[in-house]
């Protein structure tokens, strides 16, 4: 348990660092199997992901009751139904970073390049807008997922999810040197020579 917890802790610095999240925006999760159960450790709510310590990491069961101190992110609605519908998936990290959540606020979709697993389709799955923190993010989200790795909130921000913690994250870092790609090779084009 503390292994997964300093875990959480050193993938929230490694995204705070690297830009993708800013202020207190942003959460991650990791699940794990506990005695009577799943157990999900989640970043906290209005907290910063730049300066989290073990005790900010709130544990939530299946059924989103809270097993410790503190309150845990606004998305956990998200991450369990995630979770409940996709048993494969033991990380999610969401995030707002700039280049994708630009892309989330136009109407141009992010392709999906070379460089991270098989490319299943031309665009990086999306959903309409839902108020964050609302359980219809959570529902359409969780649907919106399917069997993709990736999703984009439209005038939100980005879901990843993987088998591991530190997957979702890797994949979290490609979405966004993806969009920041596709950005430039736009302005390019559009550029006079
Ligand atoms: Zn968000």
């Amino acid at each position: 348990m503390k292994k997964n917890i300093a875990e959480i802790i050193g993938i929230s610095n490694e995204i705070y660092d690297k830009g993708l999240v800013s202020g207190k925006s942003g959460n991650i999760s990791a699940r794990f199997k506990g005695e009577n159960g799943d157990i999900i450790a989640i970043t906290p709510t209005l907290k910063s992901l730049s300066n989290l310590h073990e005790e900010d990491i709130v544990l939530v069961d299946m059924n989103g009751n809270v097993l410790t101190r503190g309150v845990p992110s606004s998305e956990v609605n998200m991450h369990i139904e995630i979770y409940r519908k996709r048993p494969d998936v033991n990380g999610i990290v969401h995030t707002h970073s700039p280049y994708a959540t630009g892309f989330a606020h136009s109407t141009k979709k992010i392709r999906r390049l070379e460089g991270f697993g098989a490319i299943k389709s031309e665009y990086m799955a999306e959903i309409e807008y839902e108020k964050p923190g609302s359980d219809e993010l959570a529902k359409n989200a969780s649907e919106g997922l399917g069997n993709e790795d990736v999703l984009i909130l439209k005038k939100h921000g980005v879901v990843c999810v993987a088998d591991s913690l530190k997957e979702a994250e890797l994949l979290a870092i490609f979405v966004e040197e993806s969009a920041k790609t596709q950005f430039i090779t736009c302005m390019l084009n559009s550029a006079e020579d």
